[in-house]
């Protein structure tokens, strides 16, 4: 018999402190935040707030907005005003939008201070501001935009180059007693990525913001965010997340909570249990877990749905899910909490299978 390897979990949260975006506390042990971005003109006041409601709608936890004109700083106050969820104002280049994004009361600004020339030199200015509006301050460091001294010194981005100039920005906030701080280090490698994390992470107690940046279209940046949150999340570093894709912001946040849920840092909702399929399948297993996932989609109650292909492993998964179907001989069983309740022919299993989802959510939202 072989021994008994006792199941590990995620590490302990790193143990961070809280800083306050608005209504959503980010570090000291909070719940993991989802973040995403706007691709609208921040000057357009109705497509940024409209594409805002479909974050929001999506599950987005916090905004980020840019405003790299005097046009957008002007906009910045209605939106923080009207959006659901709190905005962050993402400044590069021009530090008097700093103090406008302060002022219009967003809920925290992103700097880059890479890019923003005799930024140090403003650093008391800012502290002072954000510090009487009690609007913390994201030092937003990215692999495209680092320090030409820090450059100079390494030679290329490493993990030690970003994670100097992150501690090199926050001990000048510190030197004015401000520290309503968060952290992103941020380069387009994972691997580069998740070791100037761990550094970063041992070297300070500000929450850090997770971010692979141009992470590339959908499938890849998917893989490289999805593979690097992991790795540190499992380590229990990161307290707020942004997956960036060069696809709609809410693809974004679909996949930042997805990892989050497959983590067990958020409570899981609808989960489809599907088969690869294989040379046994005795229905389409694809196009099964497409209409099945499109039927359920925006379902909010856990739910663990398996769709299988035919008799091998479908009965196994189908029992142990909340609900499931094992195919075969062109006609689906359909399993409720591990049992059979009905064997239906295979153009029903799909209507079969929503209808009994709803019962089961039904069911539970009574509970
Ligand atoms: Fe193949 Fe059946 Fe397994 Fe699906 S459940 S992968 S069809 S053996």
């Amino acid at each position: 018999m072989l021994p008994e390897v006792p199941a590990r979990p995620l590490a302990a949260r790193r143990k961070s402190r809280a800083i306050q975006v608005g209504p959503v506390t980010v570090g000291g042990g909070a719940p993991v935040s989802v973040q995403s971005m706007t691709t609208t003109r921040t000057s357009d006041v109705g497509a940024t707030l409209q594409q805002i409601a479909e974050l929001t709608a999506s599950g987005c936890q916090i905004v980020r907005v840019a405003c790299p004109t005097q046009d957008d700083a002007d906009a910045l106050a209605v939106i923080a005003r009207k959006s659901q969820i709190p905005v962050i104002a993402d400044i590069h280049f021009q530090p008097k939008y700093v103090f406008a994004a302060i002022d219009a009361g967003c809920a925290a600004v992103r700097v880059n201070p890479g890019n923003i020339k005799q930024f140090d030199d403003k650093v008391r200015e800012i502290a002072k501001a954000a510090s009487e509006a009690g609007t913390p301050i994201r030092i937003g460091v990215n692999a495209g935009s680092l320090d030409r001294r820090l450059l100079q010194k390494y030679g290329k981005a490493t993990p030690e180059a970003l994670v100097e100039s992150a501690l090199w920005e926050a001990s000048l906030f510190e030197e004015h007693g401000f520290r309503d701080i968060k952290i992103s280090v941020k380069h387009n490698d994972p691997v580069v990525m998740v070791n100037a994390y761990r550094l970063l992470a041992a070297r300070c107690d500000y929450p850090l913001h997770l971010g692979v940046t141009e992470a590339g279209p959908a499938f890849q940046g998917t893989i490289k965010s999805a593979v690097a949150f992991g790795a540190l999340l499992s380590e229990g570093i990161g307290d707020t997340i942004r997956v960036s894709l060069s696809a709609p912001p809410v693809e974004e946040v679909k996949v930042g909570l997805q990892i989050l849920e497959s983590l067990n840092l958020k409570q899981r909702r609808l989960e489809i249990v599907s088969c690869p399929s294989c040379g046994r399948a005795q229905v389409d297993v694809y196009k099964l877990a497409d209409q099945v996932t499109a039927g359920l989609e925006g379902m909010e109650v856990p739910l663990r749905v398996a769709v299988m292909g035919c008799v091998v492993n479908g009965p196994g998964e189908a029992r142990e899910a909340d609900l499931g179907v094992a195919s075969g001989n062109g006609k689906g069983q359909i399993f409720v909490k591990g049992e059979v309740i009905k064997t239906v022919p295979e153009s029903k299993i799909v209507e079969t299978l929503i209808e009994e989802a709803m019962k089961i959510a039904a069911r539970m939202a009574a509970e």
